[in-house]
């Protein structure tokens, strides 16, 4: 059976088409900038050269019927007809806590998967116009909703409730959910793999970053704790969310600005983080970049982004007492050295000590640590898209 996998982020489709008898990937591609200018889809048919496919594509529809076209094209197609597509799993942000596990999507999940929007309104709207865009292509073909939220359910209440008022966990189940759950566990598990143990014997920290960015505590294989809060807004911060900050501020915002809520929780999702520090971008490349330049806010925001990430590592290492591994994983964490080294800096206390020479790699598995009675330090290039289609080929 041939799976396809659609994982629609904020600005960016990515999408692999999976042989499930060996699970070999017979095609996979990535489109970037979505709804920015430049914006493009690379598309890579296995054994046959990379196609750049370059227009203007102003949203996730748009980019999904370019890709269902590249698969079944003559040239760079990998497949005859799209019946061949058995089929198609798709990364669902927030499940709330209604989905502890993945599902088949019938016309509930899919009202299940919308009564979500306000918890993650960044991303379940992109991971919902990709499964109407596929059910309108493919009317036959069933879908699978993969959630990020579904791995993180094993933490324990002391983890996932708020210090308030416990009714309105009781009342609205405001309390911590967990995102990028498929990264953190396909990581974990693939480093379990790497230094031959046992899961069930490992405690690892996890470092997602991308474009969102969380860490996770992941003990015995399990999630015991996370960056990401009720929303994807909270922990680190990222390209354009603010992650934690003081609650206070928001109302003293909307009074000094005048701000509605709305206009403050779109600031917060969309304007914050390393943009809203820098002015310049949310992408780290450009920022490096700057930073290299001398523009002292490009540092800034980028000081700022890899403190955070040191106090959660800080902060989940003592949770866990020691640690076997940390693992840098997406985007940021397996392109960008810099990132990377300052991040490890001054955590020798620790004993996690980065090696110069073995950290100079992007977007392939390595270790970056020499002494080998210390925290293993590896990246691990993050495969969600494998996750989601072994969920998906069970459930079906
Ligand atoms: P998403 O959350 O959209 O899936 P990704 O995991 O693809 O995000 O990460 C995208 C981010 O990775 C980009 O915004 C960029 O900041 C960062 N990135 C990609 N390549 C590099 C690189 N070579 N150096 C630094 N950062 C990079």
């Amino acid at each position: 059976m041939k799976i396809l996998v659609i994982n629609c982020g904020s600005s960016s489709l990515k999408y692999q088409l999976i042989d499930m008898t060996n699970e070999n990937v017979l095609a996979k591609g990535l489109a970037e900038r979505i709804g920015i200018e430049g914006s493009r889809i690379k598309h890579k048919p296995t054994g046959k050269e990379e196609v750049v496919i370059e227009k203007p594509m102003d949203n996730h529809k748009v980019v999904l019927e370019i890709v269902l076209n590249a698969l079944v094209d003559s040239n760079y197609g990998i497949i005859k007809s799209m019946d061949e597509i058995g089929a198609v799993g798709h990364r669902v942000v927030h499940g709330g806590e209604k989905f502890s596990e993945s599902v088949i999507i019938d016309d509930n999940v899919m009202q299940a998967i919308k009564d979500c929007i306000d918890l993650a309104p960044l991303h379940n709207p992109p991971n919902i116009v990709g499964i109407e865009a596929c059910k309108e292509l493919m009317p036959n073909t069933p879908m699978v909703a993969v959630f990020d939220t579904a791995f993180h359910q094993t933490m324990e209440a002391d983890n996932y409730i708020y210090p308030i008022p416990y009714e309105f966990y009781e009342k609205y189940k405001i309390r911590r959910y967990g995102f990028h759950g498929t990264s953190h566990k396909y990581v974990s598990l693939r480093a379990a793999e790497i230094l031959g143990k046992d899961i069930k014997d490992l405690n690892i920290v996890t470092c997602h970053l991308g474009n969102g960015s969380s860490v996770c505590a992941v003990q015995g294989g399990k999630s015991m704790d996370t960056s990401m809060g009720f929303t994807p807004l909270e922990g680190l911060a990222m390209g354009t969310r603010s992650g934690d900050i003081d609650p206070a501020i928001i109302p003293f915002i909307m009074d000094k600005e005048g701000m509605t809520f709305d206009e403050v929780n779109d600031m917060l999702n969309k304007k914050s983080g390393v943009l809203g520090i820098s002015g310049i971008s949310s992408d780290f490349r450009d920022l490096e970049i700057a930073m290299e330049e001398g523009n002292e806010r490009a540092k800034l925001a980028l000081d700022v982004f890899v403190n955070r990430v040191k106090k959660y590592v800080g902060a989940y290492v003592a949770t866990m007492c020691r640690i076997d591994a940390l693992v840098f994983t997406a985007g940021i964490g397996e392109n960008s050295s810099y990132i990377r080294e300052k991040v490890c800096e001054g955590l020798e206390c620790l004993g996690i000590k980065i090696e110069p020479e073995l950290n100079n790699i992007r977007g392939k598995e390595a270790f970056l640590n020499k002494d080998l009675t210390a925290v293993n330090i590896l990246v691990i290039p993050t495969n969600e898209e494998l996750m989601i289609a072994r969920d998906t080929k069970a459930l079906i």
